[in-house]
This record gives structure tokens, C-alpha cells and sequence, in this order.
């Protein structure tokens, strides 16, 4: 199934200059990338590092990788040297990771820190207690910029669950970015997907990660 241009076209309208989309293209071919650069998407996002690495190689180099979802420590080297932003470091051992091979290769490196918000769902984000030590030792991490927040709400048709989920959400993001200094600078925050991004933008998004409905179905579970 080809990409769909008439969908990117309609939902970059509707999110306008204050939402950034990020179009998720794991799984996808490399062709179906360049159709949505070539209308003019720059910012692109993926959540295998094998992956990444391979497609960033073959395509336009002004094009900002978003690496999304989570990230093992021991694969942070093979990116830093290029991605445009980690959404979502979800623990501090990554973050040291990410602190440790960004000195290394001379650069800061853009992360948002990924908040559970979900019930269950998934094991990954930060908890309330963890993200507020984050916002204690940001210094300790002078090669990483904390540029705001990420979450996944609950995959259900439970609106209402999700409509408070990313509301929580929103809450702390509003309570960190009011606490701006340094390389502690929380001025994204990213939620809502294919399923979800109208209600996220409802409550306060302003970057959502859209696959799916851009890409089509993806074949297998990634
Ligand atoms: C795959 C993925 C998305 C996009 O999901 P769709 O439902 O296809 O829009 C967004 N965020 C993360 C972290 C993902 O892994």
C-alpha cells in the first residue's frame, strides 16, 4: 500500500504551524519516505535502531530522525551522532548512557522524557517520583537537552481514559516547563498517534507521532 499523500496533506492542515507531526515510518520502505519528503516532511520517526541507522544512511540528510518508543542503553552510540531527538530516555541508566556518548562524540543531544501514563500497557516511562529526580539532576547531564515530555496513553476506546490520561500528562508538563534553566528547556510534548491525536491535541499536545493512517497498516507487530 502506498503512503498516503492526501491524509498528510489534510492532517498538516489541521495541526497547523503549532503541532509538529512525526511520521512514523518503522517498518515502512524506504520509497515511502521519500514520497512524504518530497511533499515537504522533514521530521521522520522510527523505533528500531537497526532499522534507523539503515534508512538514515539512504536518505536526504536534512531530514530530522526521531527515535521513539524505547531505547536500549548499549544502542545509544550507534545514533547519537545524528538523530534529532530521543523521545522518550524512561531511565536514569539511559540517560547516563546518553549523557556518556554524547561527550564523547563533541555533541548535546535533545531528549524528551517519556512519562507512563498508561494503565499497564507498557512497562516503560518514568513515574512521577522519577521524572521529578530527573528534574533535580538535569546538570549532571550537561551533553543532554531536556526538551519536554512524551507519552502513550492506554489503547482503548475508553475516550474518557484517555482524555485523562494525557490531561496528567499536561499537567506536568506544564508544572516542568515552568521551571526552565540551563539545558532543562521542557517546551515539547509529545502524545496522541494514529488512534489518539486529536483527543491529545485537545489537551495540550504539540507533537504527535502518526504512522498508520499516514503509512497504512503495518504488516507485523513492531
Ligand atoms: C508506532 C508508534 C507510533 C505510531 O503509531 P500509529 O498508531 O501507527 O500512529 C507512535 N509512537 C510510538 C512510540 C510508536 O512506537
Amino acid at each position: 500500500m502506498p503512503v498516503n499523500t492526501e491524509k498528510w496533506k489534510q492532517i498538516t492542515e489541521e495541526l497547523g504551524s503549532r503541532v509538529t507531526l512525526v511520521a512514523v515510518s518503522k517498518t515502512k520502505p524506504v520509497e515511502d519516505i521519500q514520497d512524504l519528503y518530497n511533499l515537504g516532511q522533514r521530521d521522520f520517526g522510527e523505533n528500531y535502531v537497526q532499522e534507523l541507522v539503515g534508512k538514515q544512511a539512504l536518505l536526504p540528510h536534512d531530514i530530522r530522525w526521531h527515535f521513539i518508543g524505547h531505547l536500549q542503553s548499549n544502542k545509544v552510540k550507534d545514533i547519537v551522532s545524528f538523530v534529532h531527538l530521543i523521545q522518550g530516555v524512561d531511565s536514569i541508566k539511559l540517560l547516563k548512557e546518553v549523557q556518556k556518548q554524547a561527550a564523547k562524540a563533541g555533541k548535546v543531544v535533545s531528549v524528551l522524557l517519556q512519562v507512563h501514563i498508561a494503565q499497564e500497557e507498557t512497562k516503560f516511562g518514568l513515574d512521577n517520583e522519577e521524572l521529578a529526580e530527573m528534574s533535580q539532576r538535569y546538570s549532571e547531564f550537561p551533553a543532554v537537552r531536556f526538551k519536554g515530555l512524551m507519552g502513550m496513553a492506554s489503547n482503548t476506546p475508553d475516550s474518557q481514559k484517555v482524555e485523562q490520561e494525557f490531561s496528567r500528562l499536561k499537567s506536568l508538563f506544564d508544572l516542568y516547563a515552568s521551571s526552565a534553566k540551563d539545558n532543562w528547556q521542557i517546551t515539547h510534548l509529545s502524545m496522541g498517534m494514529s488512534g489518539d491525536y486529536q483527543t491529545a491535541i485537545k489537551q495540550g499536545s504539540n507533537m504527535v507521532r502518526i504512522g498508520s493512517l499516514l503509512f497504512g497498516e503495518r504488516n507485523y507487530l513492531k
